[in-house]
C-alpha cells in the first residue's frame, strides 16, 4: 500500500513532517519557516499601516474614539488566509501565530500614530474557551509582537465574563448586544495615561473590539487603537 499523508490525521501527520506550510500544507523546503515561498508571496496585505482614515478606522466610526486601526492582511472565505487563521486556532501552529505577530510589529513600530503604544492587549477569551483551547491565539500574536516591538502584554487585566454564542447568525445590533457587557477591567489604574494597542485575529463587525475598547475608556483616561491580523470586509 502507498503511504498517503492525506490517510492520516492532520497532528499524527505533523509528528513525523513538523515543516509543513501553514497555508497550502505542503512540504517546506530548506530556507523555508512556517509559510512557503510561495504563500508568503500571496500573502494579502491591506497596506493600510500609516494611512488614516483608512477603511479599518471607519468601521469604528461613530462607535468609539480610537486613535488609529489596521489590520495586516485581507480575509476572505476559503482563501490562505483563513487556512492561516484556522491552523493557528484549531490545530495549535503557534508558531505561525508568533511570526504573523513579527510581521504585524515590523509594519507598526515605526507608524506615527502608534509610537506612543505603551501595552498590548490581546482580546482575552472566555476562561472556559481558554481551558478548552489551552492558548489564546491573539496572545500569541501579542508574543510575537513583543518579540520585535519589545512593549508589554497585558493578559490579566480586561477580562471577558460572558461568553459569546456564535455571532454569525444575528443583525448587527444583537451582535452588540451580545458583547457589550461582555468585558470588564479589573485594574484600571494600571492604564492610566497609557496608550493602549487591542489585538485580535480577524476584524468583521468590530462589536468585539468596540465592546473591548469602551469598556478601557469607560474605566480609565487613556488612548485606545486597535490592530488585527485580517480583515473580512463587509
Ligand atoms: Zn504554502
Amino acid at each position: 500500500m502507498r503511504f498517503n499523508l492525506l490517510d492520516y490525521p492532520a497532528d499524527l501527520i505533523r509528528l513525523f513532517y513538523p515543516r509543513i506550510c501553514g497555508g497550502c500544507e505542503t512540504a517546506l523546503v530548506k530556507g523555508e519557516q512556517h509559510l512557503c515561498l510561495h504563500c508568503r508571496m500571496e500573502l494579502p496585505f491591506t497596506t493600510f499601516d500609516n494611512i488614516k482614515d483608512n477603511p479599518v478606522e471607519r468601521i469604528f466610526y461613530g462607535r468609539v474614539m480610537l486613535e488609529f486601526a489596521t489590520s495586516l492582511l485581507f480575509f476572505s472565505k476559503g482563501t490562505k488566509v483563513q487556512h492561516i487563521l484556522h491552523n493557528i486556532k484549531y490545530n495549535e501552529r503557534k508558531e505561525l501565530a508568533i511570526f504573523l505577530g513579527h510581521i504585524l510589529a515590523q509594519r507598526l513600530q515605526q507608524n506615527p500614530y502608534l509610537k506612543d503604544v505603551s501595552v498590548i492587549i490581546p482580546v482575552p477569551l472566555h476562561p472556559q474557551k481558554l481551558h478548552i483551547r489551552g492558548y489564546n491565539q491573539s496572545a500569541l500574536f501579542a508574543e510575537g509582537m513583543q518579540e520585535v516591538w519589545n512593549i508589554p502584554i497585558q493578559t490579566n487585566n480586561l477580562i471577558r465574563i460572558a461568553e459569546t454564542v456564535s455571532q454569525t447568525k444575528k443583525s448587527k445590533i444583537e451582535r452588540w448586544e451580545n458583547v457589550e457587557q461582555a468585558f470588564v477591567l479589573k485594574n484600571p489604574a494600571a492604564l492610566k495615561d497609557k496608550h493602549i494597542l487591542l489585538l485580535d485575529d480577524v476584524l468583521t463587525t468590530g462589536a468585539t473590539l468596540e465592546a473591548c475598547a469602551s469598556t478601557i475608556l469607560q474605566a480609565t483616561s487613556c488612548k485606545v487603537s486597535v490592530a488585527t491580523i485580517a480583515f473580512a470586509m463587509q
